[in-house]
């Protein structure tokens, strides 16, 4: 089930947005302000934001977010009071993927949310340390030396190494790498691992005893 985040300080439109979009089917956290926000985001696969918070302007969060390795392509849509095409243009530029302005209707906002998980937002080019991966040519070099990747190691490592630090559990990567059709087991994904850690070394990617694996967080 897939995670949002609404961060909205506004109490009655808080309340009704985590109704509605539990009933369209998503698990829901709320917050009411930017820094309780902050502390949920390592939960969340995709982020509703408001414009207008008491203790941080939705702008800045989104740029502080955008400029933490963990959150660079967590999809984030922001709400709006303001309807001027200057503001959208300004939300776009300030990292934000989709835009909403109130009053909206909270289907439309279900319909926007799932696009935009199904979208996702994957960085073309990515730098973790000594490893450089680019997506657009399919490429990982491991201190300037290409490895070669079969597909499906390439989309594993390019998924946990844009969300340094993450946990993913087997299932989950299953389903977010492979497709959520595709007929394998947890043992598909342990066996990519295995060939990822004897491509790139053993550093890259750490298991997490009983909840699955993430990228080592760079520093
Ligand atoms: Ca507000």
């Amino acid at each position: 089930m897939a995670r949002v985040l609404v961060v909205e300080d506004e109490p009655a439109l808080r309340f009704s947005l985590e109704r509605s979009l539990l009933r369209a089917g998503f698990d829901v956290t709320v917050a009411a302000s930017a820094a309780e926000g902050w502390e949920h985001l390592a939960d969340a696969d995709v982020l509703v934001l408001d414009w207008m918070l008491p203790d941080e302007d939705g702008l800045r969060f989104l740029a502080r977010l955008r400029r933490t390795p963990a959150y660079e392509s967590l999809p984030v849509l922001m709400l709006t009071a303001r309807a001027s095409e200057a503001d959208r243009v300004e939300g776009l530029l300030g990292g934000a993927d989709d835009y909403l302005t109130k009053p909206f209707s909270t289907a439309e906002l279900a319909a926007r949310l799932t696009a935009l998980l199904r979208r996702g937002r994957p960085p073309l080019r990515l730098e973790r340390g000594r490893l450089r991966i680019d997506r657009e040519r399919m490429e990982v070099c491991l201190d300037g030396e290409d490895v070669s990747l079969t597909r499906r190691e390439f989309d594993l490592l390019a998924f946990l190494a844009a969300h340094p630090g993450r946990v993913y559990a087997r299932e989950e990567l299953l389903e977010r790498v492979w497709g959520a059709d595709f007929a394998g087991t947890s043992r598909t994904v342990d066996q990519h691992v295995a060939q990822l850690r004897e491509k790139l070394g053993r550093e890259w990617i750490e298991t997490v005893r009983g909840r699955g694996y993430r990228f080592r967080e760079c520093r």
